[in-house]
């Protein structure tokens, strides 16, 4: 099918949803991705920072080939081993004592915020607000986009259900003075990434950590985005030395399977019980063998080439971008990296002309460029990648 019957179809009769690129990727090779005339792009964005080990990767499709060869699915009513093994490989660190499987970062967050809801059922404490923060991303369910503390996504869809209070990111204060004693959790992301690629300052996360111990409230934090490897620890807040009571993954974890989740320790992890919680899909054979791949992976020695990748990537945006006078801010951790511009020059844009000079590259809040590459990205990727953007800089008169 070619591209503009394709556009067609979807103009017609796919919800009007997305503003999508004028582009139809077909396949893919490492970082390499092809559309339908045959051009190839290098990958710099993993369709939202999920293909951690790139395209067509041999491994995974061998595990998801054989495993679909086996059995693609059987439902939470039975045992099954690619989920057991999965369990296994996360729990492992002893970081976290219980697991629960799904499709998506929204229910992965949904799994976090019912834990609070219950444990304030079951102690009849109250403590069932959960603070967010402003211009965060939890996800598009209605528990979730109202977690997520930018209006934009929300205000359309009221009645918003209740139970969520938001405070600005990186202030410490607000959140102490927000806490009164219906509160019972603490959600928040180590980086914000729709948000605009803002990390959490130490002292912030840090002192949350400490302030939800002191008050006993729960720190959730959603690592959707910045877990699975994408900063170069497992986790990112292990770059921060604490440890939450709940953290969520999903985007990198199957590698491009849809897999996420909810990950608890303490009485977080006691929460539930039989009939609490479900899911009909929820860590099936299929996704697990794929995530099963992706953290062994990791765990042979794909986690240090991230760290190691994610610098030489920083030293190249700076020592190439950072003279530029439409580079306000250049940030982030290990593979995930913003670059924030001024007003004038729109990321949007210089996203559409790294498109046409074969590099996907993405956009993020506060006019800010999402560099997301797959795990596997070489240090001759990166130097291509930034020599572009450099040129484009160069090239602009405003
Ligand atoms: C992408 C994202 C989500 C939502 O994940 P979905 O799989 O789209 O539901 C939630 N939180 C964060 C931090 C994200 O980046």
């Amino acid at each position: 099918m070619d591209l503009e019957k394709i556009k067609e179809i979807e103009k017609e009769h796919y919800m009007d949803l997305f503003r999508r690129s004028n582009i139809c990727f077909e396949r893919g090779e490492g970082c390499t991705l092809y559309d339908t005339a045959g051009h190839a792009y290098t990958d710099f964005f993993g369709g939202i920072a999920v293909s951690c080990l790139g395209h067509n990767d041999p491994d995974l499709v061998k595990a998801i080939s054989d495993q679909a060869g086996r059995i693609i699915h059987t439902s939470n009513l039975y045992y099954n081993v690619p989920q057991a093994e999965l369990t296994e490989k996360l729990t492992r660190s002893g970081m976290f004592s219980r697991v629960f499987f799904c499709n998506s970062g929204a229910e992965a967050n949904e799994c976090a915020i019912k834990i609070v809801r219950k444990l304030a059922y079951a102690s009849g404490s109250g403590r069932t607000t959960i603070l967010t923060a402003r211009e965060s991303f939890h996800g598009r369910t209605l528990a979730t986009v109202t977690a997520t503390g930018q209006e934009k996504y929300s205000a359309p869809f009221a009645p918003l259900p209740d139970g969520f209070r938001y405070v600005p990111f990186n202030d410490l204060d607000a959140l102490r003075d927000a806490t009164t004693p219906d509160v019972g959790a603490i959600m928040l992301e180590c980086i914000q990434g729709e948000g605009g690629m803002i990390p959490a300052t130490y002292d912030y996360l840090v002192g949350a950590y400490a302030f939800a111990k002191q008050k006993g409230l729960l720190l959730i934090l959603d690592e959707v985005q910045t877990g699975t490897g994408r900063t170069g620890k497992f986790f990112c807040f292990e770059h921060y030395g604490i440890q939450p009571d709940i953290v969520t993954l999903a985007k990198g974890l199957g590698g491009g399977v849809p897999i996420a989740c909810c990950l608890a320790r303490g009485e977080a992890a006691e929460a539930f019980r039989p009939g609490d919680h479900g899911t009909t899909f929820g860590g099936g054979p299929l996704a697990c063998a794929a995530a099963n791949v992706v953290m062994d992976k990791l765990n042979g020695g794909l986690l240090d080439r991230v760290a190691e990748m994610g610098d030489y990537l920083a030293d190249q945006l700076s020592s190439k971008l950072a003279r530029h006078k439409f580079v306000l801010d250049i940030r982030g951790k290990g593979l995930l990296r913003g670059v924030q511009l001024d007003e004038k020059l729109s990321a949007a844009g210089v996203a559409g002309k790294m498109m046409s000079l074969g590099v996907i590259i993405g956009t993020c809040g506060h006019n800010t460029l999402r560099i997301a590459p797959p795990y596997i990205i070489t240090r001759a990727e990166i130097d291509d990648m930034t020599d572009k953007l450099e040129t484009i800089f160069s090239n602009t008169n405003i």
